[in-house]
C-alpha cells in the first residue's frame, strides 16, 4: 500500500561504495531521479603512513567512466607503467609494459575512501539526487511496475532497483538469489609500506606457493601497498607480528624488489572469497552490480573495473529506454556481465591451482611457458589490452 509519505523516484541505488556512487551518478546525469540509500556516509580514511589502506587500480576503460562523470580530473591518482610477475620456485618472469600496447600507462591506482568521499560530493549536489544515508533496507517488494521499499521511516516506489551493496549484498539476499561461491580457503593481509627504494611506478607480484604477494605502487614513489594472500593460520601468525619482523618476511617473500622496508601500517586481514550471483536481473526491476553480483580475487586487479563496467552497461542500457524496469530490458546485459564474471572467477581459480602445484614437471612447464608467453609479443599485447578492459572480449562483454 502506498502511503502519502512515500518517496517516488525512478532509480533506487542501494549501497554508495564506488560502484554503486558511480551507477548513481552516472543515472542522475541521464536526467532520471536517483535515491541512493547506504548505512553510512563515507569518510576519508587514512593510516599512520598518510594514505589509506584500500587501494585499487583503475583501468584505461574505468576512467573513460570517471573522466565522463567528471571526477577524474579532480581524482588523486597514480600512474602505474610496468608490471613485474615472477613465482619463488623458477627462474622465469613475465614483465607487462605500458610501451608494449603503445600507451602511456597500464592504468592509475587510487585510495578508495578519498574517491568514494568526492563521488558522494558530487552526488549531494546534483539536483536529481537524494541520499538516505544510515538507515538499513527494511523490506523490498518487487512488483511489476514498481519495486517498493521500506527503508527505516521511508517507503520508497522506484522503477529500478539497483543492488550495489557489496559482496554481502542484502539486497541479493532479499531477492533469494543463490552464489556459486570458487572460494579459495586463503586470507588476504594488507597494509601500506614505506621502502627504501621507489616503486618506479611498477606493480609486482610474486606467486608463493601459499599465495600471491603482490605490491601496488601507491600515491608516493617510496609507499606501496600490499596485498598478501595465504592460509589463514599464516594471516593470523602475520598479523601478529611485530612491525620488523613482519617487514623481514615480506622483505625475503618479495626477494627484496624495493629494497628494505622501512615502516609498515596498520595491518588487517579477512577471507578472501571469490563469487559470482546466479543471476544479476533477478527481476525485471532488479540489477546487480559490483562485488554484490560478483567479487573476484583481488590478484586480477579487476573487482572496482568490473563494477564500473556494470555501470558503463547500464547507462549503455538506459539511453534508449523509456522505462528503465520494462521487460526484458537487461537480460542481455545480464547475461554477458554474468559471462564476464563467471570467465575471470574461473582464470583466478585456474591460476591458484597452476601455482599451487608442487610436482617438479608441472613447475618447469610453467616456467617454460611463462618464458615463452614472455617473448610472445602479439599475445602478449593482446592479454595487455584485454586485461584493461581495451580488448574485443572485454568490449562485448561490456556492452548490453
Ligand atoms: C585487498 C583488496 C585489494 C583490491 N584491489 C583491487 C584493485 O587493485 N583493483 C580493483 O579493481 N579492485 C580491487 N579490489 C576489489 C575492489 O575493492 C572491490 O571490487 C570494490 O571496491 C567493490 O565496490 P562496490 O561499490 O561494489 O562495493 P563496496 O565497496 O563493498 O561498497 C558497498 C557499499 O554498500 C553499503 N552497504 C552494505 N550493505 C548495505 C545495506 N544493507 N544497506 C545499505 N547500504 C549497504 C556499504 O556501506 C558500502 O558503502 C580489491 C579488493 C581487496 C579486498
Amino acid at each position: 500500500m502506498v502511503n502519502s509519505a512515500t518517496m517516488e523516484v525512478d532509480v533506487a541505488v542501494v549501497g554508495g561504495g564506488l560502484v554503486g556512487a558511480s551507477a548513481a551518478l552516472g543515472v542522475a546525469a541521464t536526467g532520471r531521479s536517483v535515491l541512493l540509500i547506504d548505512r553510512q556516509q563515507p569518510t576519508i580514511d587514512r593510516g599512520k603512513l598518510g594514505i589509506d589502506i584500500r587501494n585499487v587500480a583503475i583501468s584505461p576503460a574505468s576512467q573513460s567512466l570517471l573522466a565522463t562523470l567528471g571526477v577524474w580530473g579532480e581524482l588523486a591518482v597514480a600512474a602505474y607503467r610496468r608490471m613485474r610477475v615472477w613465482e619463488d620456485r623458477g627462474t622465469a618472469e613475465i614483465g607487462f609494459s605500458a610501451d608494449e600496447v603503445q600507451r602511456q600507462e597500464l592504468g592509475w591506482i587510487t585510495e578508495v575512501s578519498p574517491a568514494t568521499v568526492l563521488l558522494w560530493s558530487r552526488l549531494r549536489a546534483h539536483r536529481n539526487v537524494e541520499c538516505l544515508v544510515g538507515q538499513s533496507l527494511d523490506g523490498i517488494d518487487m512488483r511489476e511496475d514498481a519495486v517498493f521499499l521500506q527503508v527505516g521511516d521511508t517507503s520508497v516506489r522506484a522503477q529500478l532497483l539497483v543492488g550495489a551493496d557489496g559482496a554481502r549484498s542484502s539486497v541479493r539476499t532479499a531477492l533469494g538469489v543463490q552464489t556459486t561461491d570458487l572460494g579459495t580457503g586463503q586470507h588476504v593481509l594488507a597494509t601500506v609500506i614505506k621502502t627504501q627504494r621507489p616503486h618506479a611506478a611498477t606493480a609486482w607480484q610474486r606467486f608463493l606457493l601459499d599465495g600471491p604477494v603482490a605490491l601496488l605502487p601507491g600515491p608516493k614513489p617510496h609507499l606501496s601497498s600490499l596485498v598478501w594472500s595465504q592460509s589463514e593460520t599464516e594471516a593470523k601468525r602475520r598479523l601478529a607480528l611485530t612491525d620488523e619482523a613482519f617487514a623481514d618476511e615480506l622483505h625475503s617473500a618479495v626477494e627484496g624488489c624495493l629494497g628494505a622496508i622501512e615502516a609498515v601500517d596498520r595491518r588487517i586481514a579477512f577471507p578472501l572469497i571469490q563469487m559470482v550471483a546466479s543471476t544479476f536481473n533477478p527481476h525485471p526491476r532488479a540489477l546487480l552490480i559490483g562485488d554484490a553480483a560478483r567479487v573476484v580475487h583481488p590478484l586480477a586487479g579487476l573487482g572496482v573495473n568490473l563494477g564500473f563496467e556494470d555501470v558503463l552497461g547500464i547507462l549503455d542500457g538506459l539511453r534508449l529506454a523509456k522505462d528503465p524496469g520494462a521487460p526484458g530490458l537487461w537480460r542481455a546485459f545480464a547475461r554477458r556481465r554474468k559471462a564476464r564474471a563467471m570467465a575471470m572467477v574461473t582464470i583466478m581459480a585456474g591460476f591458484r591451482q597452476l601455482y599451487g602445484l608442487r610436482e617438479p614437471g608441472i613447475h618447469w612447464l610453467r616456467n617454460l611457458g611463462v618464458h615463452w608467453l614472455d617473448g610472445a609479443k602479439p599475445l602478449k599485447r593482446q592479454i595487455i589490452n584485454e586485461a584493461l578492459g581495451l580488448g574485443p572480449v572485454a568490449e562485448l562483454l561490456r556492452r548490453a
